[in-house]
C-alpha cells in the first residue's frame, strides 16, 4: 500500500492523531485534541510547514474532535486508518483489521485495561463513522510481547486464576520495544540481543532476541517494574493488605496513589518532569536527587534481571522522553552496571540528545553497543497497519 495512514491514540479525554506518508521523506501532520468533553477542549498540532497551530474546541467530543483533525489533514485522504489499542490479551499476537468480531473480542479484554481499551474503542467508533469506507486496523501494545515463553510470563499463583482470569504477565508499549529493536538491528548489521529501555512517562524495558520479545518489565498492567513519572513500578505485593489494615485505605486509594502520585513525583514531593528533577538536584534538593538515584538504579536493576532472557548481549537501546534527551540518566544506568563491561562516551553522550540518533559507547569492538534511539510509536503503527492490508487485500 503505497498511500498514507492515520493514525490515532485514543484516550478517554484525548485523542492523539498523525498521518504517516508512505515515503519517509515527505513531511508529517501531527497532533493532539485534550480536555475533550470539557469547555475548554482544544486541538493543537502541527501543519505541513512545520508550522503549530492551535483551535478551542469547546464541549467537543471525539467525533467532533476527529472533524476539527480532518480539517486539518490539508485535503489529504488516507488509505486507512491504524488504531493504538492498549490491550490485545493472548488473542492478538499481531495487528488486526477491525470488523464486529475483533471489536467484541477487544471489549472482551476490557477488564484487562478498564482505562484504556473503552476510550481506544471510542476512537475507533468515531472514525469508524466518518470514514465508513476506510480499512480499519488495530495495533496492541501487548502483541509484540505475546512471544514471551510461559517462565516469563506466568506469575507464581493458583493457575485457575491464569486460566480462568487471564491472570498472567502481558508488557506494554510493545510498538516502541519494536521499533527501537528493529532499528538497532538496521543500524548495527546484524540481528541482535537487545535490553531496550523506554523511559518517558511511562516506563519499561524489554528483552528482544533476533527480533522476539522474550521479557519485559510490565505485566498485567502497565504499573509492574520500573520506577515511573507518577507510577511506583515494583512494590512488595503485600503493600496493599498493609496499607488496608493498618491505614484503612480502600482498594481505589492505593490504586490511586500507586498510580498517580507515587514514582518519580512522590519519592521527589515535587514533579514527575525529569528536566526539572535535574535542575532541582542541581541546586541541592535532596528529595529530587533521591528520585533520580532511585529511578536509574532500577532501571539498571531491571535491565541485569532482564538480560537472563538473552543468549547473548549485543547491546542496550535507550528511547522515549527520557532516554531520548537525559545523559545523566543514561550515564548513571550505565554506572551502575559495571559487569556488563559497557563503554561510555561522555562527549557524545551529552550531544545525543532532542531526537538525535547516535551510538553513545565509544565504539570499543568488544563491548555492548549502548544506542540511544529516538522511538516512532506512529510511523510503526502505520507500517504495521500497511503490511497487514498488503497481506489481507487481494
Ligand atoms: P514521554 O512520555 O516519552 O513524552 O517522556 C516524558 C518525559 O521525558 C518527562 O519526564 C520529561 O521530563 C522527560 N524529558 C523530556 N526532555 C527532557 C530533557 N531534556 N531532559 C530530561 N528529561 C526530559
Amino acid at each position: 500500500m503505497n498511500a498514507s495512514v492515520l493514525v490515532i491514540n485514543c484516550g478517554s479525554s484525548s485523542i492523539k492523531y498523525a498521518l504517516i506518508p508512505a515515503a519517509a521523506d515527505q513531511p508529517r501532520l501531527a497532533g493532539i485534541a485534550e480536555r475533550l468533553g470539557s469547555s475548554d477542549a482544544f486541538l493543537k498540532g502541527i501543519d505541513s510547514r512545520s508550522e503549530r497551530f492551535e483551535k478551542a474546541l469547546p464541549g467537543a467530543d471525539h467525533t467532533r474532535a476527529l472533524e476539527a483533525i480532518l480539517e486539518h489533514l490539508e485535503g489529504h485522504r488516507p488509505a486507512a486508518v491504524g488504531h493504538r489499542i492498549v490491550h490485545g490479551g493472548e488473542r492478538f499476537t499481531r495487528a488486526a483489521r477491525l470488523d464486529d468480531e475483533v471489536i467484541a473480542a477487544i471489549e472482551a479484554t476490557a477488564a484487562l485495561a478498564p482505562l484504556h481499551n473503552p476510550a481506544n474503542l471510542e476512537g475507533v467508533a468515531a472514525t469508524c463513522k466518518l470514514f465508513p469506507d476506510l480499512p480499519q486496523v488495530a495495533v496492541f501494545d501487548t502483541a509484540f510481547h505475546q512471544s514471551l515463553p510461559p517462565q516469563a510470563f506466568r506469575y507464581a499463583l493458583p493457575e485457575a486464576l491464569y486460566r480462568d482470569h487471564g491472570i498472567r504477565r502481558y508488557g506494554f508499549h510493545g510498538t516502541s520495544h519494536a521499533y527501537v529493536s528493529e532499528r538497532a538491528d538496521a543500524l548495527s548489521g546484524i540481528e541482535g540481543g537487545w535490553l531496550t529501555a523506554h523511559l518517558g512517562n511511562g516506563c519499561s524495558t524489554c528483552a528482544v532476541w533476533e527480533g522476539r520479545s522474550l521479557d519485559t518489565s510490565m505485566g498485567l498492567t502497565p504499573l509492574e517494574g520500573l520506577v515511573m513519572g507518577t507510577r511506583s513500578g515494583d512494590v512488595d505485593p503485600g503493600l496493599h493488605a498493609h496499607l488496608a489494615r493498618q491505614l484503612g485505605w480502600s482498594l481505589e486509594r492505593i490504586d490511586e496513589v500507586l498510580n498517580r502520585g507515587s514514582g518519580l513525583l512522590g519519592l521527589s514531593g515535587l514533579t514527575n518532569d525529569m528536566r526539572e528533577l535535574e535542575i532541582a538536584a542541581s541546586e541541592g534538593h535532596e528529595n529530587a536527587r533521591l528520585a533520580i538515584e532511585v529511578f536509574c538504579y532500577r532501571i539498571a536493576k531491571s535491565l541485569a534481571a532482564l538480560s537472563c532472557a538473552l543468549p547473548r548481549l549485543d547491546g542496550i537501546v535507550f528511547t522515549g522522553g527520557i532516554g531520548e534527551n537525559s545523559p545523566l540518566v543514561r550515564e548513571k544506568v550505565v554506572s551502575h552496571l559495571p559487569h556488563f563491561g559497557l563503554g561510555l562516551d561522555r562527549a557524545v553522550n551529552a550531544q545525543t540528545v532532542r531526537g538525535r540518533e547516535g551510538r553513545i559507547d565509544g565504539g570499543h569492538p568488544a563491548a555492548p553497543r549502548l544506542w540511544v534511539i529516538p522511538t516512532d510509536e506512529e510511523g510503526r503503527i502505520a507500517k504495521e497497519t500497511r503490511q497487514l492490508l498488503d497481506e489481507t487485500t487481494p
